[in-house]
């Protein structure tokens, strides 16, 4: 597929770098892209009829025994954008081959379990494309914030999720991770928005605002995260996520990056196609 728009393949541009500082980020920068918005939305379409295909062969791999599936896992601050992606970015796909999962705070079963007990059951089938709104990651992120389990507890965790996740790649899942990043005024803005219109109240938490407060704490959990999960298997990508036009369309090409390279065909027919045409001439 042409990219005449992305300088240089987006998991390139994106992956956490040596030494990342979260500081460092301009969320309104849109790494990569030499376009402007409306070649960004364009360029969207063109996308998603290709994700389709791929997903699709993808599907069929799947029903035809193979293993493999792909993992897209989102973060970020409330706001920052990954219900947008689910629907805007995955629905560009279709349905039926999709897993998706939200993870709130853990139920009283949850909770009795090894952290990754209700990934595990999450993780998704072979076909599929899952998609994990919020993690694993929150063991280390708001768990962390909030000394929900103590230090000896959490601090263990990144190498555990390493493991993790390297099982899961080695089973046949391409794991792809996205953190969208956005400021603390856009937020701002955002929550303000929801308290705006009748149609937003739903999406409005008082509790948003308890957690913003919290936001130089979730941004050195974030850090750690960066710098101790971004692995050769399952590296973390950085979404500068102020302008959606910018984060959906990345993470849309992130995942095409991500079929792509597992260079999908189609089953072989498990029947004599010729027969069956025959067959079906004289039905
Ligand atoms: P969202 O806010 O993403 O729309 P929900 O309201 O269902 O979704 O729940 C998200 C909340 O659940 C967030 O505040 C998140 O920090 C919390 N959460 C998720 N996983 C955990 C966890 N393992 N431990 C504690 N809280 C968690």
């Amino acid at each position: 597929m042409a990219r005449t728009r992305w300088k240089k393949p987006a998991h390139e541009v994106l992956r956490v770098p040596e030494g990342f500082r979260l500081e460092s980020l301009d969320p309104t920068s849109t790494p990569g892209w030499k376009g402007g918005a409306k070649a960004a939305v364009q360029h969207m379409a063109k996308q998603g009829v290709a994700l389709a295909d791929l997903q699709e062969r993808l599907y069929a791999d799947g029903k035809a025994g193979g293993h493999r599936s792909v993992l897209l896992v989102l973060q970020g601050m409330d706001t920052a954008g990954k219900s947008g992606t689910v629907s805007h970015v995955i629905g560009l796909v279709d349905p039926q081959g999709v897993q998706y999962r939200g993870f709130g705070v853990p139920t009283p079963v949850e909770l009795k379990h090894h952290f990754l007990w209700r990934i595990r059951r999450a993780l998704p089938a072979p076909g599929y494309l899952g998609v994990f709104d919020r993690s694993h990651y929150e063991d280390v992120l708001v768990v962390r914030v909030h000394e929900l389990v103590p230090e000896a507890i959490w601090s263990k965790r990144y190498d555990e999720i390493n493991d993790f996740e390297a099982k899961v790649a080695a089973a046949g899942t391409v794991i792809v991770k996205v953190a969208f990043i956005i400021t603390l005024d856009e937020q701002k803005r955002r929550l303000g928005a929801r308290l705006k219109s009748a149609a937003k109240y739903w999406k409005y938490e008082p509790r948003d605002l308890d957690e913003r407060a919290l936001w130089p704490a979730y941004r050195d959990a974030y850090q750690a995260v960066f710098e101790k999960t971004s692995t050769e298997v399952a590296p973390w990508h950085i979404i500068p996520a102020n302008r959606k036009w910018y984060s959906r369309m990345a993470v849309t090409e992130l995942l095409l990056e991500a079929f792509e390279s597992m260079e999908l065909g189609w089953p072989p027919a498990d029947f004599d196609v010729e027969a069956e045409k025959e067959r079906l001439a004289g039905a």
